[in-house]
């Protein structure tokens, strides 16, 4: 006998969420870690696509969750010293599809960033992100949400089954790229990002230790790590673009590192608009908090003066550039700030927020 599913949350209460979908991590219907990668998809969509009245989105595409479903297995899938085989199963019996997809496209571009794949193979990259968009189409999205043999969908409709086929995914019928979030839950989303994303992560790299019987210790880094190598390439542009002064205090830089403004901990942005030159000092005591907001209204003054001058640095080193994509993740991460949190500056170390009204306003337009 299957128990019923639970009741779905009611809209307002991000708590019941919280446990609605911790219950679903508990569950072990999925023999692949595809769960973890929607739910983590989900999440940065949320995020990126407030609006600058400060309104979480309603709906994203299932082409939108494929990117960022590539993004996330990309770094995955590259060679791993101890994996048997090379790549990382993520999945208990062979290989997960899509990260066979993956690994072929990111092999056959020889290993470089999903940003200079998208910029150099857009044919390839195109290939790859629609196949992965069937794969979710076919598998995860109409299955995540059950609980036992029962569906209660609370996190999103959709409008088409399990049974969909390639050639009526194709055509259109019987499917639309839809997926619409349930009522509350692109506020929680953004809101319980904090909470969300480090169980998540642990979470997937418990089943990838499992799988591939390997001690999780030694998976993190690779499967979630920032690639500070890959970061080198944008270092001198950054540079030149900050007079050679770390962005936070201002003073000479001499041994200038690359650090994400938006934490890399809350929000897997690559892009040249979230990334800043820092000395060791300031990045190392700023770690995964928010910037305070002089240094929020610096990093705005710059993604609207230095536009142009971003863009030149991500071509010269053919690294990624998404204005729109930095500017929506600093409001989503800006949004869930209430007035007495503490986020951190340069000169004062972690202080209190005293108007999160005024802090969202710098983002607004
Ligand atoms: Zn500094």
């Amino acid at each position: 006998m299957t128990a019923a599913p639970p009741p779905p949350p009611p809209p307002d209460d991000a708590i019941a969420f919280a446990e609605q979908v911790l219950t679903l991590l508990r569950q072990g219907a999925f023999t692949s870690t595809y769960k973890y990668a929607v739910l983590l998809g989900l999440i940065e969509l949320a995020i990126e696509g407030v609006s600058a009245s400060g309104a979480p989105p309603t709906m994203v595409t299932t082409h939108q969750l494929a990117e960022v479903v590539v993004r996330l297995y990309w770094p995955q899938v590259a060679p791993f010293a101890d994996a048997a085989g090379g790549v990382l199963r993520q999945n208990t019996r062979g290989q997960a599809e899509i990260v066979t997809l993956v690994a072929a496209a990111r092999a056959e571009l020889g290993g470089v960033t999903i940003a200079r794949a998208a910029r150099e193979a857009p044919a390839r990259y195109a290939r790859l992100v629609r196949d992965v968009e069937w794969k979710l189409v076919q598998m995860p999205l109409p299955r995540l949400q059950t609980f036992g043999r029962h569906e209660a969908r609370f996190i999103y409709d959709i409008a088409w089954t399990a049974d969909i086929t390639r050639a009526e995914f194709e055509r259109g019928d019987r499917f639309a790229n839809a997926i619409d979030l349930r009522p509350g839950v692109g506020a929680h989303l953004v809101r319980l990002d904090g909470l969300l994303r480090p169980l998540l992560h642990r979470e997937w790299a418990l089943q990838v230790a499992a799988i591939n019987r390997l001690p999780v210790a030694t998976l993190d880094a690779h499967l979630f790590g920032v690639d500070r190598v890959a970061l080198r390439p944008v270092l001198a542009g950054l540079r030149a673009l900050q007079d050679d002064r770390c962005f936070y205090c201002d003073q000479r830089l001499r041994a200038p590192e690359v650090d994400h403004f938006l934490p890399w901990a809350r929000v897997a942005l690559d892009a040249i608009e979230n990334l800043v030159v820092a000395d060791p000092r300031c990045n190392g005591s700023k770690r995964d908090h928010l910037a305070a907001p002089p240094h929020l209204d610096r990093w705005r003054q710059r993604l609207r003066r230095d536009r142009a001058a971003l863009v030149e640095v991500a071509d010269a080193a053919r690294w990624e550039s998404s204005p729109a994509r930095a500017l929506g993740v600093a409001r989503g991460l800006y949004l869930g700030v209430r007035d007495g949190a503490r986020v951190w500056s340069a000169e004062a170390g972690l202080i209190e927020v005293a108007d999160a009204g005024a802090l969202r306003a710098l983002l607004a337009a």
